[in-house]
């Protein structure tokens, strides 16, 4: 089984590069925010409990989403492989991932110098509710104007993605994000690239390493 961890800002296209990962190699998308704003979505405990947080932009409670992760990755759809979006994000997180096993893995960092590329891009995004989805409305925007292409209903700007917020979530990553990015360098499973180019190169180079 191969895993393919997916690192960077908010805003640097992790969500739509492991769409376009799962599209061409099979290895399914588990997206740790996609499964934290189910909960949010179903009203579970989990979910009224987190839906603050979120909207302030701040991380959840690490053991709540290893609990998450854990519970995901008992499917077996992820026997090929599978693409960690959003996770990990703090050093904990990062050791609890090492310990669950995989034959082959490898961590690519999708890089952005320039933060206004990063707001730009987060307060032009859509999402579809069912699919989870990843459009924009300037670099990829859906074929029918606010609607999903494949679920065709009504797509949705997410509650944390407004210029306050992303300020947060931005700061935050900085803090208590990028660390992990040393911790996979020095096992020499960092692969760095340019995520400020458009969507398709960007995937070129993610193609050429895999
Ligand atoms: P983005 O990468 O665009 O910021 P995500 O969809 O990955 O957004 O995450 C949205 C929110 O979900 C985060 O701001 C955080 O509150 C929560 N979240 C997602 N993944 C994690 C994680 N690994 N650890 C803690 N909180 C997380
Ligand atoms: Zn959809």
């Amino acid at each position: 089984m191969k895993r393919v961890i997916l690192f960077g800002a908010p805003g640097s296209g992790k969500g739509t590069q492991a769409e376009a990962i799962e599209k061409r190699f099979g290895y399914v998308k588990v997206s740790t925010g996609d499964l934290i704003r189910a909960e949010v979505r179903m009203q579970s405990k989990i979910g009224l409990e987190v839906k603050a947080t979120i909207d302030k932009g701040e991380l959840i409670p690490d053991h709540v989403i290893l609990g998450l992760l854990k519970k995901r990755l008992q499917k077996d759809d992820i026997l090929n492989g599978y693409i960690v979006d959003g996770f990990p994000r703090t050093l904990a997180q990062a050791i609890e991932l090492s310990q669950m096993k995989v034959d082959s893995e490898i961590a690519i960092y999708l890089k952005i110098g320039n933060e206004s590329v990063i707001v730009q891009r987060l307060l032009s995004r859509l999402t579809c509710p069912r699919c989870n989805a990843i459009f924009s409305m300037i670099n990829n925007p859906p074929k029918v104007e606010g609607v999903c292409d494949s679920c065709g209903i009504a797509l949705r700007q997410r509650t944390d993605d407004n210029a306050e917020t992303i300020r947060n979530r931005i700061s935050i990553y900085r803090e208590q994000t990028k660390p992990v990015i040393s911790y996979y360098r020095e096992k020499g499973m960092l692969m760095e690239i340019d995520a400020s180019l458009p969507v398709e190169s960007v995937f070129k180079q993610i193609e050429e390493i895999l």
